[in-house]
């Protein structure tokens, strides 16, 4: 072949048979090409022209005979319930490649049934994969950890979901796939071994940091709750909701992980619901952070075979606090303020209350927030609010505040655009994608929305139609968990 893939690694292997399957991919009848993220393929290695030759790879069609497909074995708490076994129904794990320093491991998703498919036909479709190949890299652009989206092959075979659509395959790229469910399954069935062979191979591979703690298995679940709650506070700040916060889908490496029925806030509510199907709001966007904190619960259970109780209990004791300090961060960054002071948690609260009260939309506030001068009144942010006066009134304080640590308008402004993005990926920027895509087997929004997407903080005047106030009919874009 003209363009060889360099080797796959098969770092995973390392881990016996206890935690994965062999499995082939199921052909995905005439495959053709839906997205290359071409960047992302340089980073690894791959240039466009050896990314483009492989689509017989990346549709799961042709996979070499040196390579090992596997789908790991993990359960989860899905909506509060344990559900035994799960397990990649429909991802399966190539093998890895470098990046950087680490090494990434490349998954397809929807390849076709595996042993944990339960009901499951194994495939994806398009409509949800082009969302998680835009989210996950519009995330990435945000400077939020995540796994990212290599490639999308599509193809006109069907599946039925509500109605019937056509599949596509994922290629998603990250350090690693383990989820807290990894280890909850081991945990529950009585195989402790198998739960200290995954923190061994963990502490190996990713938290080299934690090798040498005198308790290294605590220090890495000390160090696993940090960062979800960095990243619980990332999205927050960014106003995103992911949908699905079951222990099966968060990350030991602190990454967005599984993009089903995710959304960004357009309308700041604090109480929103991205998922139709989520009728009691368990995942809605103000409860992200104590969701994170149970589902922590959840994955110090299945470690109690190797950290005395007391002190996984001490860990997930501080963890409110340890959130509230990155949430507070996040904000402060934010509004430009450089000082934390007193009275600031407050400050930020009576913020929220405002844009809740007021449904005034989120990312378009900050901004505009990011322009603002200390002396002007803020007109442009004031037409954000149906009454101006409460907005005023709120204004007024920062004002004070931003006084009170002698804020300078050029440094504010030039630190709050760096923190504060443009362009994020609206649901109606993503329909809009996947409208052409289905209807007229147009990809170039996929491309286009890649690109905006991945400088999210850019002013960037070829996608200034994406930074506009959502459409009206943006409120009746209805997601689901059927994907
Ligand atoms: P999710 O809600 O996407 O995190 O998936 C929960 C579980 O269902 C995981 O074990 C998935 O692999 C599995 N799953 C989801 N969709 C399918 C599908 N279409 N076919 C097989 N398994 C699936
Ligand atoms: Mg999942």
């Amino acid at each position: 072949m003209s363009h060889p893939l360099p080797p796959f690694g098969r770092r995973f292997l390392d881990l016996p048979e206890t935690f994965w399957r062999r499995v082939r991919p199921t052909p995905l009848s005439d495959p053709y090409w839906v997205a290359q993220n071409a960047p992302l393929a340089a980073e690894l290695g791959l240039s466009a022209a050896t990314l483009d030759a492989h689509l017989a790879l990346f549709a799961g069609n042709d996979v070499p005979a040196d390579m090992t497909p596997l789908a790991a074995i993990y359960a989860g708490h899905q909506f509060g319930v344990y559900v035994p076994q799960l397990g990649d129904g429909r991802a399966l794990l190539l093998g890895d490649l470098p990046l950087g320093g680490e090494r990434m491991e490349l998954q397809l998703k929807g390849a076709g049934r595996t042993p944990f498919s339960r009901m499951g036909d194994g495939r994806a479709v398009l409509r949800s994969s082009i969302r998680e190949y835009l989210c996950s890299e519009a995330m990435h652009g945000l400077g939020i950890p995540t796994t990212r989206a290599l490639c999308l092959a599509g193809s006109d075979e069907t599946v039925w979901r509500e109605t019937a659509e056509t599949t596509a395959v994922l290629t998603r790229v990250a350090p690693s796939f383990v989820r807290f469910g990894s280890f909850e399954v081991f945990y529950h069935r009585g195989q402790h071994d198998a739960v200290r062979e995954l923190a061994d191979y963990l502490l190996q591979h990713h938290f080299a940091e934690c090798r040498d703690a005198d308790r290294p298995y605590l220090a890495m679940f000390t160090e696993v709750a940090r960062r979800t709650a960095e990243l619980v506070a990332a999205w927050q700040a960014v106003g995103f909701c992911h949908g699905v916060m079951n222990s099966d889908n968060m990350s030991m490496l602190g990454l967005t992980l599984d993009y089903g029925p995710f959304g960004f806030l357009d309308a700041f509510d604090a109480a929103h619901i991205c998922n139709h199907s989520d009728h009691a709001g368990r995942y809605a966007y103000n409860q992200q952070p104590r969701i994170a904190h149970w589902n922590l619960y959840c994955l110090a259970s299945a470690l109690t075979p190797l950290v005395e109780e007391a002190d996984l209990r001490a860990v997930l004791d501080q963890f409110p606090d340890v959130f509230s300090r990155a949430f507070l961060d996040r904000f402060r960054a934010k509004l430009g303020l450089f000082v934390a002071r007193e009275g600031d948690d407050e400050l930020v609260q009576a913020l929220l209350l405002l844009l809740h009260g007021q449904s005034a939309d989120f990312t378009v506030f900050f901004r505009r927030l990011s322009r603002f001068d200390g002396q002007g009144a803020g007109d442009d942010v004031a037409a954000l609010f149906a009454e101006p006066e409460a907005w005023r009134a709120w204004c007024d304080r920062y004002r004070a505040r931003l006084a009170d640590e002698g804020s300078v308008d050029a440094e504010r402004q030039a630190a709050m655009l760096a923190v504060n993005p443009k362009y994020i990926l609206r649901n109606y920027l993503a329909e809009q994608a996947i409208a052409q895509a289905r209807d007229a087997r147009d990809f170039g929004e996929i491309e286009r929305l890649r690109q905006c997407l991945s400088r999210p903080f850019d002013e960037a005047p070829a996608f200034e139609d994406y930074a506009a106030l959502p459409p009206e009919w943006a409120g009746e874009i209805c997601l689901s968990c059927s994907s």
